[in-house]
C-alpha cells in the first residue's frame, strides 16, 4: 500500500471532489494523501471520510495547497478556472502529475497551464470518459467524411448547477469536428441561437445547451444532410466514469515527460 502513488483531490467536497475520493480509496491502485479546498469551506479540518458521512479515512481536509502536494505523486482536481491555474504552478512545483477535469479553461488559462507543463506533466480533458473520447475520434472520421452539404450541431445537457455553456465535452466534439473538417473552430462555432439569426450560415458548426435536474451529462453530435441524419450519441448516467478515467490518468502520467496531454493520450485513441 505505501508503495502505491499518493493522490490528493482539491475541491474535495465538491460532487466530482466526493466521487474522487471514493474511487481513489476504493481502487487499491492508489493512496489518498491529501484534501485540498478553499478558505471558509466547512470541512476544513475534518477527516475527509466523516465529512463524506462514513468511515474516518486518515485524511484531513486543508486549504493549504503546498504541503499536500509535496506528499502527493499526482493531484486530480475538478474545481475552477482561477483555483485550476494556482494549482498547477503548485503541482510543477512539487513535482506532481495535475490532471485537471475543471472546464471553463479560457486560453488565458490555458497559457498558465502551458507554463506550468515546462515543468510538470499536465493531463487536461473537458471529459475523462473513455466512451465521449471515443465518440470524440469517431466525430473526427465522420465530419472527414462528409462535406459541409452536412450541417453540424453539438447538442448537450446537463444538470441545473452547472455555470458554464456550451461544456467542456460539447467543446471537445466540435474540436473533433472542426479537425475532421479541417477548418478552426473558433471560424465556424455558432453558439446559442436566439431571435432573427438568419439561415444557417454552410459549414458553421453549432451548440446549444439544455439545462435541468440532475442530468449527469448527454451529448448528440448532429450530422444532418439532405433527406437524411446521423446522430452520435453519448449519455454519462453515472459521474464514477469521469472519476474513473482521472484516475487512470494520473496512474498514466507517472513517468511522462513534462508536458501538456489529454485523454486521448492516456486511452491511447
Ligand atoms: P462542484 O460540485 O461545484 O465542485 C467544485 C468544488 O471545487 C467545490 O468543492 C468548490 O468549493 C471547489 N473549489 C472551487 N474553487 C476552489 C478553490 N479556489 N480552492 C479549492 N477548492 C475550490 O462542481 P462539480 O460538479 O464537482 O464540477 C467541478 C468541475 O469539474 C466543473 O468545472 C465541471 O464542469 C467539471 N467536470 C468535468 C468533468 C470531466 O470529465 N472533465 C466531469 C464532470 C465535471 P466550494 O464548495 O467552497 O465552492
Amino acid at each position: 500500500m505505501e508503495n502505491l502513488p499518493g493522490i490528493v483531490v482539491t475541491g474535495a467536497s465538491g460532487r466530482m471532489g466526493q466521487m474522487l475520493v471514493k474511487t481513489i480509496t476504493a481502487s487499491g491502485k492508489a493512496r489518498l494523501v491529501g484534501c485540498v479546498e478553499r478558505a471558509g469551506n466547512p470541512w476544513l479540518g475534518r477527516d475527509v471520510g466523516e465529512a463524506m458521512g462514513g468511515a474516518a479515512l486518515g485524511v484531513t481536509v486543508t486549504d493549504d495547497p503546498l504541503p499536500a502536494f509535496a506528499r502527493a505523486q499526482a493531484v486530480i482536481d475538478f474545481t475552477a478556472p482561477a483555483a485550476t491555474v494556482e494549482f498547477a504552478a503548485l503541482a510543477a512545483q512539487a513535482r506532481a502529475v495535475h490532471v485537471v477535469g475543471t472546464t471553463g479553461l479560457e486560453p488565458a488559462h490555458h497559457a498558465r497551464l502551458d507554463a506550468a507543463a515546462r515543468h510538470a506533466v499536465i493531463i487536461q480533458a473537458g471529459n475523462m470518459s473513455l466512451g465521449v473520447n471515443l465518440l470524440a475520434r469517431m466525430t473526427q472520421k465522420v465530419a472527414a467524411a462528409l462535406d459541409a452539404d452536412w450541417d453540424i450541431e453539438v447538442i448537450e445537457a446537463h444538470h441545473r448547477m452547472k455555470v458554464d455553456a456550451p461544456s467542456g465535452t460539447a467543446l471537445m466534439l466540435g474540436q473533433a469536428a472542426a479537425e475532421g473538417r479541417g477548418v478552426a473552430l473558433e471560424a465556424a462555432k455558432v453558439s446559442g441561437r436566439d431571435g432573427i439569426t438568419g439561415a444557417r450560415e454552410r459549414g458553421s458548426i453549432g451548440f446549444s445547451a439544455v439545462r435541468g435536474g440532475d442530468i449527469v451529462g448527454e451529448h448528440d453530435v448532429l450530422f444532418a444532410g439532405e433527406g437524411e441524419r446521423i446522430i452520435l450519441r453519448h449519455v454519462a448516467t453515472d459521474r464514477t466514469i469521469f472519476a474513473r478515467g482521472a484516475l487512470r490518468a494520473a496512474l498514466w502520467g507517472q513517468g511522462q515527460k513534462p508536458g501538456r496531454y489529454d485523454m486521448m493520450d492516456v486511452l491511447g485513441l
